[in-house]
């Protein structure tokens, strides 16, 4: 034994099949089918190989400056990673220690409880209700670190600003609030961080941007805190070609409304045909939907989906084991997976 006990794996996803080729139909790990912005495809056309030989700006402060703006904040509120995962490790490392308190919710994003376990913190983790909202002794719960994701994966469940303030109004300890899908939403919890200096919210340009290869995350605090995750980061935690294309992904934000505003009409037309289709569909404001099959069955669907090459998310868990949950993708990718739902479950469905 070379490693300590209590190392997990820090993947958040179970080992699975991950078909890149082409043919598949991936709609299980949140990616947005839309390219990201022309202005990525230009920055990488006029990239020189020769701006690689330097070191990236350690404090990535063009990248921050142009995520504050976009906020509303300052660079020093702005913290820029390798992913939103990185900036959760970040603020584990800096902020849990051995038996520190952390609680969580189940279900939720796993790599919360991994991260804690590699901290040797003590987790406390609260069932979601019935409907995946909050039980009030998640929300009373002492601890060093909070997390809370909303909207949530997998439930897709977006928490109110009013709950998120509520959390924070009885937790002294850092509270993080996991935003990977906000800008699916509406609302998030950012207008809190002027009135709370213990809130960090995490942010992507994973999946509203188009950019999930890129590894790009942020997150938005108070000074005190962005200081503190400094001080843990690695130095050259952002890459001279992810930070330019992140800015230059950003910045567009024209394109941004129109790929998001495709992604939420695509929800809610796959939202009507799966409940066509007499699936139960739990309210999303991610850009992806939990819904519970008719019959019990969404192992069997899942298996004959694959077959047909459609790619979708089954959680063999606890209060997930009859759900899928399903990936918003482009029109045609919609029509085909509802063609091929309608196939698998036989004349009976509508
Ligand atoms: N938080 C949640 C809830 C997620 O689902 C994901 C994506 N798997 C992440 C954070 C991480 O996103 P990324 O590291 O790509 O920014």
């Amino acid at each position: 034994m070379y490693f300590r006990p209590n190392i997990e794996s820090l993947s958040p996803y179970v080992p699975g099949i991950q078909p890149q080729e082409p043919g598949f139909i991936k709609l299980n790990t949140n990616e947005n089918p839309y390219p990201p912005s022309p202005r990525v495809e230009a920055l990488l056309r006029s990239v020189s190989a020769s701006d690689l030989r330097l070191y990236p700006d350690p404090s990535a402060e063009r990248l921050r400056a142009t995520i504050a703006s976009l906020h509303g904040l300052a660079p020093g509120n702005v913290i820029a990673g390798n992913g939103s995962d990185e900036i959760l490790s970040m603020i584990f490392r800096a902020a849990a220690g051995k038996g520190d308190r952390v609680a969580v919710c189940y279900p939720s994003y796993t790599l919360f409880k991994v991260l804690a376990a590699m901290q040797e913190a003590e987790v406390s983790e609260y069932d979601l209700r019935e409907d995946f909202s909050l039980p009030e002794e998640f929300i009373a719960a002492p601890a060093t670190l909070k997390l809370v994701a909303s909207p949530n994966s997998p439930t897709g469940t977006q928490y109110s600003l009013e709950t998120i303030d509520r959390i924070l109004e009885a937790t002294e300890g850092i509270v993080v609030v996991d935003e990977a899908y906000a800008d699916f939403a509406d609302g998030d919890a950012t207008p809190l961080l002027a009135k709370y200096p213990n809130l960090i919210v995490t942010r992507t340009v994973s999946k509203s941007y188009s950019l999930a290869g890129l590894r790009i995350g942020y997150g938005l605090a108070s000074e005190e805190i962005v200081s503190g995750l400094i001080k843990v980061k690695d130095s050259y935690n952002v890459d001279r070609l992810s930070g330019a294309i992140a800015e230059a992904a950003i910045s567009d934000r024209e394109y941004f409304r129109e790929t998001v505003a495709k992604v939420r009409e695509q929800r809610e037309r796959l939202g009507r045909g799966l409940g066509d289709l007499g699936f139960a569909v739990f309210p999303s404001g991610a850009n992806f939907l939990l819904a519970r099959p008719p019959g019990g069955k969404a192992r069997e669907i899942y298996e004959q989906l694959l077959q047909r090459k459609i790619l979708v998310r089954y959680f063999d868990l606890r209060r997930l084991s009859d759900c899928l949950r399903i990936s918003v993708g482009t029109e045609e990718e919609m029509d085909v997976l509802l063609k091929a739902l309608r196939d698998i479950l036989g004349p009976g469905a509508a």
